[in-house]
């Protein structure tokens, strides 16, 4: 048994439904097996267990490992890519980059590259953005694994208005991802999403392997992208005429549930909403590549009034870094802007909880007794203005304010899945 010993603030209940920051300093977490078996004030769990190891996290925070519920694994190159919205950011800058994946050596420096900023930037646990090729999505398995991450990703598929290198039939599309499944789903920390680019990019026939797929893997997730863009929203009515409204693209092929993780929602109507809410399917809000391709301001306050669970991705590369803190610091601009102000708590949720529920991981994303201990420890390097401000703050909701605002991978001391520590590779 290991016992943690530091500040510790999470967020057991949404701060969007009556909930807040749970802030203990001079904490103790007893971890047994990868769990949590006791929190509470230090010297007390400390005298249940006089001999067990004691790993001091003294300054800083301990923070559930951080949850990126969008980011896309060949795209770390085009992160920087600025002045263009999504349709010819996609022509000019992503797809290329998606089709050198198709080179097994490329694909390895990426993986590596990838997986590792995640790592650095204290994400834990990722549902991710695989590749068009199958063995470039073997190759990020590879690294997860190897590195300790919870990692859920998949074989991206399209079959229309793609390059067509990246293009894929559907039996291909089924076979291919049976595969993969059959070789990393549910292995160590891992699970399989299918995973259709977005419905602008598929045929019919192609969401309906999808569908198939979907029902032949046992838990596996589902997740694709939805309303990023006016353009984009209306190239999608034509294709589909016989569906309601984009959401409807997915609804229709049975590919919502709670396992269902659908990307931006900027431009929704209110009849999506109602059907996100009412199959569970959750929102990954990505506000930093919501302003990069300049997609539009998203309306968090009507998806928590009608009932969508939203979470935080960093959907790199359009996203500008691999940062979960960043991100939700870039919500609560998003937000501020249209008169919804956040607290820190309700960036925590979003960040670890709210995270962590979307991938439909029950024992992860907080800190309390019966969960996986994934944490991570932020303390502020020397001489940072977070190291300089951090133990001026006004109380426990500042002090994560001020992480928030100013902190950032180099940050990242040290993080945990399941009680063993992220093995940094390189
Ligand atoms: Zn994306």
């Amino acid at each position: 048994m290991t016992v943690y010993h530091g500040t510790v603030l999470d967020t057991p209940h949404s701060p969007f439904h009556g909930g807040g920051l749970r802030a203990e300093s001079d904490a103790g977490i007893a971890v047994e097996a990868g769990v949590v078996v006791d929190r509470g004030p230090f010297a007390r769990v400390r005298a249940a267990r006089p001999d067990d190891e004691v790993v001091d996290l003294a300054g800083g925070v301990l923070l559930p490992g951080l949850v990126d519920t969008h980011v896309h694994f060949p795209q770390i190159r085009v992160i920087g890519g600025l002045g263009k919205p999504l349709l010819s950011w996609l022509d000019g800058r992503a797809l290329p980059e998606e089709a050198r994946m198709s080179d097994v050596h490329h694909a390895g420096v990426i993986a590596a590259d990838f997986v590792d900023g995640l790592a650095r930037a204290g994400t834990t646990t990722a549902l991710v953005f695989g590749a068009h090729f199958a063995p470039a999505v073997d190759l990020l398995f590879e690294r997860a694994a190897a590195v300790g991450l919870r990692v859920t990703a998949g074989l991206v598929v399209g079959d229309r208005n793609l390059r067509p290198e990246l293009e894929v039939s559907a039996e291909r599309a089924y076979s291919d991802g049976r595969s993969l499944a059959e070789r990393w789903h549910g292995k160590e920390r891992l699970r399989y999403a299918v995973t259709p680019r977005f419905s602008l990019a598929t045929t019919p026939g192609l969401l309906e392997s999808c569908a198939a797929l979907l029902g032949d893997v046992d838990g596996a997730l589902f997740t694709s992208h939805v309303n990023e863009n006016p353009a984009e929203v209306a190239a999608v009515a034509q294709l589909f005429p016989e569906c309601a409204h984009y959401v409807d693209t997915y609804d229709r092929f049975a590919l919502l549930g709670r396992r269902s993780v659908l990307a931006h929602s900027v431009h929704p109507t209110d009849a999506e909403l109602d059907v996100l809410a009412g199959t569970g399917a959750s929102v990954a809000h990505c506000p930093s590549s919501n302003s990069a391709l300049g997609s539009g301001l998203f309306p968090l306050r009507r998806h928590v009034e009608r009932g969508v669970r939203v979470a935080l991705g960093t959907d790199v590369g359009a996203g500008t870094g691999f940062s979960l803190l960043r991100e939700g610091l870039q919500a609560y601009f998003m937000q501020a802007l249209q008169g919804y102000p956040l607290t820190s708590a309700h960036l925590l949720w979003l960040a670890t909880r709210a995270g962590a529920a979307a991938l439909d991981l029950p024992d992860v994303g907080d800190l309390s007794v019966g969960r996986q201990f994934d944490a991570v420890w932020v303390r502020p390097q020397e001489g940072g203005t977070l190291d300089r401000v951090l133990g001026h703050a006004d109380d426990a909701d500042d002090a994560l304010a001020k992480v928030f605002a100013l902190g950032c991978a180099a940050d990242i001391r040290s993080s945990w899945v399941a009680g063993g520590p992220v093995r940094l590779l390189s």
